[in-house]
């Protein structure tokens, strides 16, 4: 690999990281030069001409040798990139002539810590490294009483983010152009935090689940957190505040029930909302947030919608659909409103269950990731949440690795050749339609009957953690589970083809264990 006299740490790390691709696949081993390329060199070059496809582009050419080119350091180090994905197993590359660039600027995905999850810095530094070779440059984390915060050490579980660990991760993203957003809920959704006793003065009358808004204590309370958050985070240029799940217990106590009477629960919600974007400001940080959706009441639904003309509108709501519906006019009802961007976040399907809802996944990613970009949205950002019940977070790989397919060049292939990519690329498996891939990690289990309690999540992760009791009940309930041998032939036969393909696994088998 060669790189010009003079080329930049990052260029330099660019470099690095193919030769260990390159190595893992290929049993090669290539070393990082300076000077001119010889046939079969590959030679990566930052140019100071834009290129007319814009920031993080490149332009890849194989020819004699391979010839690399980009105008900043993200686009050379997603050039390496491609050039790892096209190296066959043999170290052969096809001759081709690629211009690439990124659909979405903002190409993230949520990785949820919350819920009895773990922050092992292994493992995310494997993840970083693996979603940003495949051109993802945000990872936003999720938390809820899951960061350790200096002035507040009674919160954060075992286990959960730390300063330490949070600057670590940060500093290995980076070399990786990846920032770390971070989330901390500061409206509903709060009773991991408000649980703490030491916190009991910031309720919202009724519960530990919503803040209230008018005490000072609460935004005493935030402008720490967001100080904290900003330090432990340095990369992030936003900061989501959640803001979801708060209408069942808001603007209840004597003082906020007071203004609300002034100005209605509306007008209460765009106050809170403001300040928060204030406070966000206030530390440097764009404010993300997740728009109110349908609540028990016609003035406590879809109230980011009903107030737009009363909040603050240069922050971004992250606009959350997962069930893969057909058209998606949500974005461009907030562009009317007024706001600056609209994010579109749809999910890898995997709430509480012990296999994601596939189908469902590629179909939600790709069509609204396609509507966001044909709006004009800058930023993607793919959903994961509760990994919890038995559900593995190395489940849904395959569709974080889709969220950052989707959000870079938004799917322009059928999945069975995402399929066939994915198997070359993460398993070094020539699988030439997708289907052992798919078999293995899409859909395990056979069509029909003998598959059918396995298709349906809910029910098996249900059985799979229920008391006796409520097995009786479920079975008794499901004449699909009155025969199980069906339903273990099943199982014996996703067992087998998750075997089958790890077993021709180059890289990246204990995925498969
Ligand atoms: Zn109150």
């Amino acid at each position: 690999i060669v790189l010009p006299a003079g080329a930049s740490a990052d260029d330099h790390f660019a470099a690095g990281d193919l030769a260990a691709v390159i190595a893992e696949r290929t049993n090669l081993t290539l070393v990082v030069t300076a000077g001119e390329p010889q046939p079969g060199d590959i030679a990566l070059k930052q140019v100071k001409e834009p290129l007319a496809s814009g920031p993080e582009a490149y332009r890849v050419v194989v020819g004699e040798h391979i010839e690399a080119v980009a105008a900043d350091a993200a686009g050379l180090f997603y050039a390496a990139c491609t050039i790892g994905q096209l190296t066959g197993p043999g170290g052969a590359l096809p001759r081709v002539t690629i211009e690439d660039w990124p659909a979405y600027p903002l190409r993230g995905l949520q990785y949820d810590v919350a819920r009895g999850q773990t922050v092992e810095t292994g493992w995310w530094e494997k993840l970083i490294r693996e979603l940003a070779r495949c051109k993802l440059n945000a990872i936003m984390v999720y938390g809820e009483n899951d960061y350790a915060f200096r002035g507040f050490p009674f919160l954060g579980r075992a286990g959960t983010f730390t300063p330490e660990k949070a600057q670590h991760l940060a500093d290995f993203a980076r070399r990786y152009h990846v920032q770390l957003i971070p989330q901390f809920e500061a409206l509903g959704h709060a009773s991991a935090v408000l649980s703490s006793k030491e916190l009991e003065p910031l309720r919202e009358a009724g519960g530990p689940w919503v803040y209230c808004t008018s005490k000072q204590a609460t935004w005493d309370f935030l402008d720490r957190i967001f100080a904290e958050l900003v330090e432990q985070f340095p990369d992030s240029r936003y900061l989501h505040v959640g803001a979801d799940e708060f209408e069942m217990a808001f603007g209840k106590c004597p003082d906020c029930a007071a203004k609300v009477a002034r100005v209605g629960l509306g007008g209460l919600y765009a106050e809170h909302m403001n300040k928060l974007n204030a406070l966000g400001r206030k530390h440097g940080r764009k404010m993300l947030f997740w728009p109110s959706h349908a609540g028990p009441s016609d003035d406590l639904s879809y109230m980011t919608i009903a107030n737009a003309a009363s909040l603050q509108r240069d922050c971004i709501p992250t606009e959350w659909i997962y069930h893969g519906p057909t058209s998606y006019p949500e974005i461009a009802r907030y562009q009317d409103l007024g706001f600056e961007d609209v994010w579109v976040s749809p999910a890898v399907v995997c709430f509480s269950v012990i296999w994601p809802d596939y189908p469902t996944t590629y179909r939600g990613i790709r069509g609204f990731l396609r509507a966001g970009d044909a709006r004009g949205s800058r930023g993607a950002m793919t959903t994961t949440w509760e990994w919890m019940h038995g559900a593995l977070a190395a489940n849904s790989l395959l569709g974080m690795v889709y969220a950052a397919e989707c959000a870079w060049s938004l799917g322009q292939t059928t999945t069975a050749d995402f399929e066939r990519r994915f198997a070359g690329w993460y398993f070094g498996v020539d699988d030439p339609a997708g289907e052992s891939l798919h078999q293995a990690l899409a859909v395990p289990w056979p069509d029909g009957a003998s598959g059918a309690l396995l298709r349906n999540q809910r029910l098996l992760t249900e059985l799979a953690w229920a008391a006796p009791a409520t097995v009786r009940r479920l079975v008794i309930k499901q004449p699909q589970l009155h025969d199980v041998a069906p339903s273990l032939a099943a199982v014996e036969q996703a067992i087998a083809r998750v075997d089958a393909l790890q077993q021709r696994a180059v890289r990246n088998a204990a995925l498969l264990d």
